[in-house]
């Protein structure tokens, strides 16, 4: 029986292939490559096309055994999102939904979501909790919480297990340095922060220096995208030992400032980054750090990869050896 992964030709998704592929699982990749890559598949069997196509998903399902989906296919900028709701409810909830529906009919039955820190909005207290306050500020964060909510109906009507895995700030790179992030645009910190050191950027555009934090700058909360892949392939087994649908955070449980990731980048480079205060970035916390204790307690999660120094260090190597990422393909 073969997990099946949708997105995974993207960032997150590749590296949790390369985990599944690892540890031997059989693997089926359905990717649209609109922002994904063909070069971040590094096996299994793929499939290109795009989940909200109902009759190729339905022969996908029907030509491989699966067990379990592992979900990432999404849009996910924040910006993009408010400026055209009606892509991400379209890709996000109505991509979801096609898959929920293609999952039942093929009596499939487990699956784990690519959920995000976005679905709490201004948090209530720090560090966050599941159980805290869920109140969306963009339209992104409104999706991903529409699709915890279907998945939960779904469980309630079908009986299809979920575990919505709650990501705060994926970074880092794999070990081995051949898949690694690359977003086009690129609009997160720590690769653009590189792009810098690379000399691939003239400056980083610090997103306002006058919140209410010791430096002034944001304070994020930075997870290795290995653990991220570690979290996903626990909870599989998680749901495969007959466990109750659940959410949980992914994070590390410690935040640092954009001032502290660019002094962290600099440190690792041993090249200096020039940078200029720019307005705030709209919808942006001040401070987002959450508690991964539930995952750790019921998954047994435990990140290996938690000082800033070594989750920017495994990205500097993938940014060297591949300046241009997977290239023009
Ligand atoms: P990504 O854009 O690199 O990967 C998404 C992949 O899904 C891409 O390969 C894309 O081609 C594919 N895709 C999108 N829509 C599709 C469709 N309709 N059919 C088939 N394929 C489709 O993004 P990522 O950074 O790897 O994020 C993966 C998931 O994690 C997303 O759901 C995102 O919302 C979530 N997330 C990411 C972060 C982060 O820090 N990167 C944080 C929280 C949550
Ligand atoms: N940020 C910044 N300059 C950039 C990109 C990001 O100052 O060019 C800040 C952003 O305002 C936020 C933090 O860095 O406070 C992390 O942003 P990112 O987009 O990486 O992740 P997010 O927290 O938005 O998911």
């Amino acid at each position: 029986m073969a997990v099946l992964v949708t997105g995974g030709a993207g960032y997150i998704g590749s590296h949790t292939v390369a985990g599944l592929l690892e540890r031997g699982e059989d693997v089926v990749i359905v990717d649209s490559l609109e922002t994904g890559h063909a070069g971040a598949v590094r096996g299994g069997t793929f499939y290109k096309g795009d989940i909200r196509d109902r009759s190729w998903l339905e022969g996908v399902f029907r030509e491989q055994r699966i067990d379990t989906v592992i979900h990432f296919a999404a849009y996910s900028l924040v910006g993009e999102s408010m400026a055209n709701p009606a892509k991400y409810y379209d890709n996000n909830v109505q991509g979801t939904l096609v898959l929920l529906e293609t999952m039942q009919r093929n009596g499939v039955k487990r699956i784990v979501f690519s959920s995000t820190a976005a679905v709490y909005g201004e948090p209530e207290r720090t560090p966050i909790r599941e159980s805290d306050r869920l109140d969306p500020t963009s339209v992104y964060g409104e999706t991903k919480l529409t699709i915890e909510r279907m998945m939960r109906w779904f469980q309630t009507s079908h009986g299809m297990e979920y575990v919505s895995l709650r990501y705060f700030n994926a970074a880092g790179a794999h070990v081995s340095g051949q898949i690694g992030e690359d977003h086009r645009p690129e609009t997160h910190l720590i690769p653009i922060v590189l792009q810098a050191a690379l000399g691939q950027r003239s400056e980083v555009a610090i997103f306002g220096d006058d919140y209410a934090t010791p430096d002034g700058t944001c304070i994020r909360d930075y997870i290795h995208v290995s653990d991220l892949c570690n979290a996903h392939l626990l909870a599989i087994d998680y749901l495969r030992n007959g466990g109750s649908s659940d959410v949980f955070n992914l994070c590390n449980g410690q935040g640092f400032s954009v001032l502290e990731v660019i002094r962290t980048v600099e440190q690792v480079t041993g090249r200096a980054i020039p940078t200029a205060i720019h307005e705030r970035r709209a919808g942006d916390p001040a401070v987002l750090i959450a508690s991964a204790d539930k995952a750790r307690a019921v998954l047994g999660w435990v990140p290996q990869h938690r000082s800033l120094a070594t989750i920017i260090a495994s990205a500097w190597q993938w940014h060297q050896s591949q300046p241009h990422g997977y290239g023009s393909e």
